[in-house]
């Protein structure tokens, strides 16, 4: 028998800490309203920001993908993993985001990891915002590249950093569009100006702005009228767009580039049939949803504002992630079960995903929500955090 113990200690110190958290095993598959152990329950957690999981047209495109190709593509991208909704789903992305070329894969996750192990080299710098999602510093943390870090959105210590490192061969400026746990959008107008004094470039991951920030949807690009000015573009397809997938937007010389040298790309297989084409379909439905659109924002107005006036702390959030900070992580979890106990579901989130005093609970509003809703979840917040303060 294998010896485990320092598993199970690391295991049990989770668990003095009240981190320790059993998988949530659902009964529906996502909404606003999920079955939990045969009970109907709030939810207000996922990124299924426009609803379109269930949405009739990506339904359909995925049964007729699966009924006219298959279940599986058989192989990786290079070899016989390419089919025509593949290279269909990457010009449609690329119109949609108006950039030269796109490139699939098969999650945002393997995107930013991809793309920044394959053009970071040790020659280059790569500046990085210090929020930036795990799934950047995984990528960065594959190369060989230099790397500095500024603190959140600090634009001084970007323009600092740049300073110190004009004799690198490349410089490339790395941030989130939306950050994801706390809900605020990159200065992104600010970096590109700086970027442009300073030759760099710019990467922006827009895993939890596309399909929710720009026209249509388009991304943090988009929304601060920055078109042309910002290289490389990454997007999920897993979130607001409602299936799985992630996708790199920019110059047909980079996607070239990219073929090549791109490990998630050459080492594992594509998105099945049904996922690329529910991916193709939802692009196209994206095009025309602007009310889904304008619906989500009003929404976490509302429901933002709601929370203040309860007393929340909502933390720099000015889009439909919105966090409440509670502080220490056995309160914060405390809190979320307290929900649940109201029937509503909203995700705690506590170190070392966020600071150790940082503990929240993060709701994410979709443009499905009804007002009624968004006031039960609010009754619950109220109830939950009187008993909160009682059992402290
Ligand atoms: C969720 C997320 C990802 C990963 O996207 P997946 O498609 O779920 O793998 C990447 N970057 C950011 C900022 C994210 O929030």
């Amino acid at each position: 028998m294998a010896n485990w113990q320092s598993l199970y200690d690391e295991l049990e110190n989770l668990k003095k800490e009240g981190r320790y958290r059993p998988m949530t095993v659902w009964d529906s598959g996502s909404s606003t309203w999920m079955t939990l152990n045969g009970r109907r329950v709030l939810q207000m957690s996922s990124n299924n920001y426009l609803g379109l999981t269930g949405h009739p047209e990506l339904k359909e495109s995925a049964i007729a993908a699966i009924r006219e190709y298959g279940v599986g593509s058989g192989s990786v991208r290079t070899i016989t993993g390419t089919i025509r909704i593949h290279d269909e789903l990457e010009r449609e992305l690329a119109a949609f985001k108006g950039t030269e070329a796109a490139l699939v894969f098969q999650s945002g996750f393997t995107t930013n990891q991809g793309v920044l192990a394959s053009i970071l080299s040790p020659d280059d710098v790569v500046i990085s915002d210090e929020l930036n999602h795990a799934s950047i510093i995984d990528g960065i943390r594959l190369t060989k590249s230099h790397r500095k870090i500024y603190a959140h959105k600090d634009m001084d210590q970007l323009e600092a950093a740049l300073k110190q490192c004009s004799s690198y061969k490349k410089r490339i400026i790395v941030t989130d569009g939306v950050f994801s746990m706390d809900g605020d959008i990159a200065p992104l107008p600010a970096i590109v100006k700086l970027a442009e004094t300073y030759d760099a470039l710019v990467y922006v991951d827009d895993a939890h702005a596309s399909g929710v920030l720009g026209k249509n949807g388009k991304g943090t690009t988009d929304h601060f009228g920055l078109n042309g000015r910002v290289h490389i573009q990454i997007g999920t397809l897993s979130k607001a767009v409602g299936v799985v997938g992630g996708y790199v937007a920019g110059d047909r010389v980079l996607k070239d580039f990219l073929i090549h040298k791109a490990r998630p790309f050459l080492f594992s297989t594509s998105q099945t049939p049904a996922v690329a084409a529910s991916c193709l379909a939802a692009i196209r439905v994206l095009r025309r949803s602007e009310e889904r659109i304008a619906q989500l924002w009003a929404n976490a107005t509302y429901f933002r504002s709601g929370a203040q006036a309860l007393g929340f702390d909502t933390g720099a959030s000015e889009t439909p992630i919105i966090p409440i900070i509670i502080g220490d992580p056995a309160k914060t979890m405390r809190f979320s079960d307290l929900l649940l106990e109201e029937g509503v579901f909203a995700q705690g989130i506590v170190y070392p995903t966020v600071a150790m005093d940082k503990g929240r609970v993060r709701f994410i509003v979709a443009a499905e929500h009804t007002r009624e809703d968004l006031d039960i979840a609010l009754g619950a917040m109220r109830r939950a955090y009187q008993k909160l303060s009682i059992i402290g």
